[in-house]
């Protein structure tokens, strides 16, 4: 058993990321609780003891060393309990919206995000059973995973047509091989990124049955800014002011998208609704190149 993986954390975890972990497996894993098993409360703890000592958990690091070849080897005794090798199918993958301003896009930058996926359990390897789970052949079709109806034979119901049932799953996921967990990525924004546009976090997915690979994550973008509208690389904007401030010679300040302020002059006297072109102020495209700003003009009185 790989305290590390018990406790779910990685191998070069800092005490206080191990006292995290312990506090949280304690808690969700108690006795007391319906997901509880002494015996696996009793692991929690031992595992605990042993990483949260350095010496004990520089021996410890040494023997588990041994031990890693050899856990290939459990999950094929596993497997051979099982008659058969279950078959590695990749996770689903996840669209999510991602909202971004502006700004961010503009200047391309790192973002980070939460959300909750289906994680291999680390336990059973994402099996649902681990070396200690007894298997037994299924009653109702005799192992041979179909039952008779009428003149046809269907996948026997009792045991999914698996030929087998597990008496004992793996009690860290209750036999599913998952365990659904909130999961952080950070991510790049690249310069000049569309609205629309997919940003592909490879492995951010969903994680695969019996082993199999995580799926893909697809940021889909959305600008957070309502009212800087995108076209192209131009942005257009709507601003409402009363006439008598919209004189040949008066400014026109609006906050512009980076941050700074923008004083824009105004040409002519302005009686009806006008569009004022700000070259260089508008967004950018993937190869650099920066559109123009377009100011519609609206005088109310
Ligand atoms: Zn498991
Ligand atoms: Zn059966």
């Amino acid at each position: 058993m790989d305290f590390y993986k018990i406790l779910g954390v990685a191998r070069d975890a800092t005490p206080e990321e191990i006292k995290k972990a312990f506090r949280e497996k304690a808690k969700k894993f108690h006795p007391d609780r319906n997901k509880g098993s002494q015996e696996f409360f009793k692991k929690i703890i031992l595992a605990y003891e042993t990483l949260i000592d350095p010496e004990k958990r520089r021996k410890y690091d040494i023997k588990l060393q041994k031990e890693i070849s050899l856990l290939d080897n459990a999950l094929s005794k596993v497997y051979h309990a099982l008659g058969y090798t279950p078959v590695k199918k990749r996770g689903k993958d996840i669209y999510k919206k991602v909202f971004i301003s502006l700004k961010e896009g503009y200047l391309g930058s790192k973002k980070t995000i939460y959300y909750t996926r289906k994680e291999k359990c680390s336990i059973c390897e994402g099996t649902g059973v681990t070396e200690n789970s007894i298997v037994k052949e299924c009653k109702s079709c005799l192992g041979k995973g179909l039952i008779k109806k009428g003149f046809i034979k269907i996948p026997c119901i009792k045991c999914e047509g698996k030929g087998f049932q597990v008496l004992n799953p793996c009690v860290s996921c209750g036999g599913k091989g998952y365990i659904r967990k909130e999961t952080r990525k950070t991510f790049k924004i690249p310069e000049g990124i569309k609205e629309g546009d997919h940003i592909k976090i490879k492995g951010g997915g969903h994680c695969g049955k019996n082993g199999g690979d995580y799926g893909d994550l697809y940021l889909v973008v959305k600008f957070q800014e309502e009212d800087f509208q995108l076209k192209g690389k131009d942005i257009y904007k709507t601003v409402y002011s009363s006439s008598k401030d919209l004189k040949k010679g008066d400014v026109i300040s609006i906050h512009h998208f980076l941050g700074n302020m923008l004083s824009i002059e105004i040409p002519e006297d302005i009686k009806s609704e006008k569009i004022l072109r700000i070259k260089g102020r508008g967004y950018k495209d993937k190869k650099g190149y920066v559109g123009d700003l377009f100011l519609k003009v609206i005088p109310i009185d």
